[in-house]
């Protein structure tokens, strides 16, 4: 089959490669539809998670079910649906408590010394690295998915792929970030990143009945976006300090709530300095430093912008002088998604109004390169197997 394959960091092609086969009793194997690129995606494709041998990337996708072990119960041959990004069991003691991100039989392997990258074992992710279980990932024509009767939900037939591929991941980080932080109506949330999670993250807000939704970049077309899909107030980083201008837009007081999604995202010139080996200390936290001070004295941080590795000048006095509440992770997507899926079927909340580029699987390499980039005014890629 063809699949989209990481070989060293900017350096992504489309390959041939050994179908997918089951290999375990729980597993199925999808015939993929659609598949998007995420923002995660692109901290491997950047060098910030180390990832040596070749790996199919993507962690985003729904499809037809192919094939089932011979234990799934769930699903059978022609369903329909889409697929969480954290690969779970279903049973172990984080499973249990509704914490799949951290799921103890998805990855077998333990990294790395306490306070290192990945401090502890955690669970597997899609195409995400050998860190979180070395998963072919999804940007492909076909896909194993394991614990198949746990992640995989069906979806109506009445709703396009474009619908519902960002239940995989998109809405649920949105949801997340927005459910940690408690928004309560009336409340003022500032998102900064306007990228596709950032994006999802504000009409999050809107349907949790904030009353004032503020979305930060450093990218015009990405700001046109958000107040044109997410009818967010927006500020230019570029152009105006954040901190400064949210405190403008709110009484001097700053926002109940802070999201950062926008995470290690290289800024321009920093990627130089790495290689195929995550070095400590070349991250920024200059967003996660913004929102802590643009959050009003007693609100919530949200962060779901990805961060993996050390950083020193944490502004913790100012944390806890403020008594801000932190909640950050990886989103809980098997939590939420069953209640966004029926959210998505009210109408209450579009979300194919982002993508920007449906092209086909053999255009990727391309799709890595302006979605990085962020030229042609991409946000959001949709590949086609
Ligand atoms: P993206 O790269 O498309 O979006 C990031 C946005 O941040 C871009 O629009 C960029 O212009 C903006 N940005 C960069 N520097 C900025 C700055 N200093 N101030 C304001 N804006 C700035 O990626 P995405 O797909 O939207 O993902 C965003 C983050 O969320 C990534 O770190 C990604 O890994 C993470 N993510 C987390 C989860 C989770 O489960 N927690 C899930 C998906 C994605
Ligand atoms: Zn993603
Ligand atoms: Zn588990």
């Amino acid at each position: 089959m063809q699949a989209v394959v990481f070989h060293r960091p900017k350096k992504v092609t489309v390959d041939r490669v050994d179908d997918p086969r089951i290999e375990a009793p729980t597993d199925a194997i999808l015939r993929v539809t659609s598949t998007a690129i995420c923002g995660s995606d692109l901290h491997i494709y950047n060098g910030f998670f180390p990832q040596i041998r070749n790996l199919v990337l993507g962690h985003e996708f729904m499809g037809i079910v192919e094939e089932i072990g011979t234990s799934v119960q769930r699903l059978k041959k022609g369903d329909r649906v889409v697929v969480p990004f954290p690969v779970a069991c279903g049973q172990c003691f984080f499973c249990e408590r509704s914490l799949p991100i951290h799921c103890e039989n998805s990855n077998k392997k333990n990294y790395g010394p306490e306070g290192g990258l990945l401090s502890q074992k955690g669970g597997g992710l899609f195409g995400y690295t050998d860190l979180y279980g070395g998963y072919a990932g999804g940007q492909a024509e076909y896909v194993r998915v394991p614990y198949a009767d746990y992640g995989p939900r069906r979806v109506s037939d009445s709703l396009t792929d474009d619908q519902v591929l960002f239940l995989s991941d998109i809405l649920p980080t949105g949801w997340s970030a927005i459910d940690w932080a408690e928004v309560r109506g009336g409340e003022t949330v500032a998102v900064f990143g306007c990228g596709p999670v950032g994006l999802m993250a504000q009409k999050c807000a809107w349907l949790r009945g904030a009353r004032q939704v503020i979305g930060i970049d450093r990218v015009p077309y990405r700001l046109e976006c958000a107040r044109e899909t997410a009818n967010a107030e927006v500020i230019d980083a570029s152009r105006t300090d954040p901190v400064q201008g949210i405190r403008d837009l709110t009484h001097g007081r700053g926002a109940d709530v802070c999201v950062d999604a926008v995470g290690m995202e290289a800024h321009r010139g920093m990627v130089k300095k790495i290689s195929n080996v995550v070095h400590a200390e070349v991250g920024s936290i200059e967003v996660l430093r913004q929102c802590i001070s643009a959050v009003r004295r007693g609100g919530r941080v949200s962060i779901v912008g990805v961060y993996g590795m050390n950083y020193d000048n944490f502004p913790l006095g100012q944390m806890f002088d403020k008594g801000i509440r932190v909640g950050f992770g990886q989103a809980l997507v098997h939590r939420y998604i069953d209640e966004l899926i029926k959210i998505i079927e009210s109408g209450h909340v579009r979300t194919d109004d982002i993508i920007t580029h449906r092209v086909a699987l053999s255009e990727a390499p391309r799709a890595y390169d302006i979605f990085c980039r962020k030229e042609d005014h991409c946000v959001k890629v949709i590949l086609k197997p």
